[in-house]
């Protein structure tokens, strides 16, 4: 139901199937009429939750002359329904919506019957706010007219629900117990209120996160709940039954599942030996300039948009963290998700803002002001959680500054829970010799990055690691997957010898790595490079790359709220082109979505993100997006030697629409001549239809990374998956020998993923028919040695033996074997 005139409806609920269900029933009543109705509900399909940019979105969606009537469930839906008001930066926009404290089921009944006849948008919230007077008529209850009990009544009445629950957590209600309870309270239509009984605390909402936790509940401490409204009786429940659960915190030395890190780390991600001091992220001081604040609006507007980026970056983490480290570990970000979403802090903001206060000093001041409430309850593990709220509060005001990203301290080994594709990308590897990872995966994009630049990396190194303290000595071998903290003089010594013997083998390589890569018998392999900034390209160049055979362009613009205009792009596409010194580049289009979120392109959290809308799936649903990048594209073409490809194809269908996109930006000039278009072969699906692409094509590159966790139904990032998760797994291979046979005589088959790098590959890629290796700008130089070593009649016997075996473990096993193939 989006198409149609007349008013749009939104409904804002915390629940997606609930609000799912409601759009059902209402359906029901229109016998096929139109109305614009969008949901703007849960956080994703299973989280309760709502977010202000999303229902910005949807009012923007059913928007039009007749306005919009927006519809709330509970609590922070109504403060997000405000906050998307706020959002929308156009006065006029706002005007046109009226938000209606309507129930959402009857209410959207009513309004959509209303809307779809014709109503206003005034006779629509009328129609809605009046949806419970037949039901009241019914069964006779007066119509009171007056705000829903819930709303109205803050204060305890005698026809409150009563309960009692005392607190068995070792810790006492701490942040994470007391996001766990809110959250249970705010899906439900009940005003519930707590009270320490045992210290005479209280009584504070349960909705508010902050107001809870200065409760300062303690083990054995006794809590009384009461909670009025529709719901009061399921809130009491719920709330008990929570708490006889210790509010879902597992007891120390309970049993848990292993956890993915705890069973298959610590893992080698990126090969080399760093030796020096154990250094953290540390935040540079946020330097804020408010001598000039903005009108209420915009401050409160920047405040709204920090509080969502930040928000996104968490929930990003607690994804990543999830998927790596297990449920337990990510479970850490639910008290900052919650802090970020209380509704009580973000009005005590909101006022200050109205009363003349810039927007970071009006975070600053609230943020403050519940550090130090939690700072002075008298238990320790409480007081500490105090670091929570100032970790929050401080990434919330580093956007709001503008400030730059975390960096280590000092030059050494960085030492951190994980990384996100961001913070990667925007460290100084200058300073970092080594990193260590307590969660994380060899094929994420953080890895990719790190390998990129040379710097060993080791991921799954467990979280006791993130307790050594700063400073420690560290050794660490990132080929390997050892750590050794605080080692004997004669374990740095060995491994001091081995960095020594590993420099002088990268200084030969380094020295011919400008020639070309040249088989025994005589086939030239070209050895490229995989870039993500211009930085890379540098690299790429003094390494001795023939070309770029793939440019990350979701990489280029990470740190940004707003995407990069053409001229922008064009720019960047430019730096590069200069970089490599005349050698091709080959600018992928945006490969955004599955563990690659960008701040710019808000995304509805999905269920299964790598098989959702990612890649050209994603840019084909934006076509502004595609038709700048393409424009961009062929305007760097018309200058440099440029090829283009399109990631994360499936149907042919898509590759045809890429391709009628890339001649629509073209513009009257037409592709240039020289533009070369290619697609990423990512999904076994496109391997194994080959033979139908390949009339649209130029060329084909082969994405290992994501070909392989398709393929074997491995999640790249996912340590638990790491054994099975191989690019040498035979089925990963006969999906490339398909490719280059399809191909052979017709255009170029390249692999781009990580194994192209990987020294049992080598052989075995030149023997399918492989002719382009694109790799990390720091592996050109061995590659390239590698590839001088092969003889490809060789390598073709090897690789058709390889594709008969079993196990990915077999084919290394065989590659090993072969007299003057065996691994460097
Ligand atoms: C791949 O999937 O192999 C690839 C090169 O793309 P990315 O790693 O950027 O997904
Ligand atoms: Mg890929």
């Amino acid at each position: 139901m989006t198409t149609g005139q007349g008013v749009g409806i939104v409904v804002v609920s915390h629940s997606r199937p609930l609000a799912r269900a409601a759009l059902a029933l209402a359906s029901e009543m229109l016998h096929g009429r139109q109305v614009r109705i969008e949901l703007a509900a849960g956080l994703d399909e299973a989280t309760f939750g709502t977010d202000a940019v999303r229902v910005k979105e949807a009012i923007q969606s059913v928007d039009g002359p007749e306005g919009v009537v927006v519809l709330m469930d509970l609590g922070s839906a109504v403060l997000s329904a405000e906050l998307a008001l706020d959002l929308l930066g156009d006065p006029a926009a706002r005007e046109r919506v009226t938000l209606s404290a309507a129930p959402i089921v009857e209410g959207l009944v009513v309004a959509a019957v209303a809307a779809s006849g014709g109503a206003t948008r005034a006779e629509v919230a009328a129609e809605a706010r009046n949806a419970l007077l037949g039901k009241a008529a019914h069964l006779s209850v007066p119509d009171e007219g007056a705000p829903t009990p819930a709303l109205a009544r803050p204060a305890p009445t005698d026809s409150d629900v009563v309960g009692r629950f005392t607190v068995a957590n070792s810790h006492g209600l701490h942040a994470r117990p007391a996001a766990r309870l809110v959250s249970e309270v705010g899906g439900l239509d009940a005003t519930v209120i707590l009270t320490n009984l045992t210290t005479g605390t209280g009584p504070v909402p349960a909705a508010s996160l902050s107001r809870v936790a200065t409760l300062g509940a303690q083990q054995g401490h006794e809590v009384e709940i009461r909670a009025g409204g529709p719901q009061a009786q399921e809130a009491v429940e719920h709330l008990l039954a929570l708490a006889a659960r210790n509010f879902d915190e597992v007891a120390p030395g309970v049993d848990t599942p292993a956890t993915a890190s705890s069973t298959t780390g610590p893992l080698p991600a990126s090969p080399g030996i760093a030796i020096g001091p154990l250094r953290r992220l540390a935040a540079p001081p946020i330097e804020v300039d408010e001598t000039e604040v903005g009108d209420p609006a915009a401050e409160w507007r920047r405040v709204v948009e920090a509080v969502a980026e930040v928000r996104r970056d968490i929930e990003h983490l607690r994804a990543l963290t999830e998927r790596q480290a297990g449920e337990t570990e990510a479970a850490i970000f639910d008290a900052h998700l919650t802090l970020l979403a209380d509704a009580t802090l973000l009005a005590d903001v909101k006022q200050r803002i109205n009363e003349g206060m810039g927007a970071s000093a009006a975070w600053t001041v609230c943020l403050q002001a519940i550090e130090r409430e939690w700072s002075d309850l008298s238990d320790s593990y409480l007081r500490e959680r105090a670091a929570d709220v100032r970790a929050v509060g401080d990434q919330v005001r580093r956007v709001l500054a503008g400030a730059a990203a975390q960096q280590p301290a000092a030059e050494g080994i960085l030492v951190a829970r994980d990384l996100t594709p961001a913070q990667a990308a925007a460290l100084d590897m200058t300073a970092v010799r080594g990193i260590v990872l307590a969660a994380g995966s060899a094929s994420s994009h953080a890895a990719i990055l790190a390998r990129s630049r040379g710097i060993p990396l080791v991921v799954s190194a467990g979280r006791d690691v993130l307790g050594v303290p700063e400073g420690t000595l560290l050794v660490v071998d990132g080929g390997t997957g050892e750590v050794h903290v605080d080692p004997d003089p004669g374990v740095v010594a060995d491994h001091r010898r081995r960095a020594a013997l590993a420099a002088e083998r990268r200084a030969r390589d380094l020295d011919l790595a400008s020639e070309p890569a040249v088989t025994r018998d005589g086939t030239t392999i070209c050895v490229a490079a995989n870039l993500g900034s211009v930085a890379d390209a540098r690299s790429a160049f003094a390494a001795g790359a023939d070309e770029a055979g793939l440019v990350r362009t979701e990489f280029l613009f990470l740190g940004r709220g707003t995407p990069p205009d053409v001229a922008e792009q064009e720019e960047e596409y430019a730096a590069i082109a200069a970089a490599l010194g005349g050698r091709r580049a080959t600018l992928r289009t945006l490969d955004v979505g599955g563990d690659k979120p960008l701040p710019y392109l808000p995304m509805p959290a999905e269920a299964n993100p790598f098989l959702g809308v990612r890649g050209l799936r994603l840019a084909l649903e934006r076509p502004t997006l595609l038709r700048d990048q393409l424009d961009a594209v062929c305007r760097t073409a018309r200058r440099a030697p440029t090829s283009v490809m399109f990631p994360m194809v499936s149907t042919v269908a898509e590759l045809r629409a890429a391709r009628e996109a890339l001649v629509a930006a073209a513009g009257p000039d037409g592709v240039p001549d020289g533009l070369r278009v290619g697609m990423m072969v990512e999904v076994p699906a496109a391997a194994l239809k080959i033979e139908s692409f390949l009339p649209h094509l130029d060329f084909v590159s082969i994405g290992t990374n994501d070909l392989t966790q398709y393929a074997l139904a491995a999640e790249r990032g996912n340590p638990g998956v790491a054994a099975i998760f191989d690019a040498l797994d035979p089925a990963v291979l006969h999906l490339v020998d398909h490719v280059c046979q399809a191909a052979r005589g017709r255009v170029e088959v390249a692999v781009c993923g990580e194994v192209a790098s990987d020294d049992a590959a080598v052989p075995l890629l030149v023997g399918l028919g492989v002719r382009e290796l694109s790799v990390g700008p720091h592996a050109v130089p061995a590659v390239k040695a590698r590839v001088r070593e092969l003889d490809v009649e060789q390598c073709e016997v090897v690789a058709k033996q390889a594709l008969r075996l079993e196990s990915a473990q077999d084919v290394r096993e065989l590659v090993a074997g072969w007299e003057g193939l065996a691994p460097r």
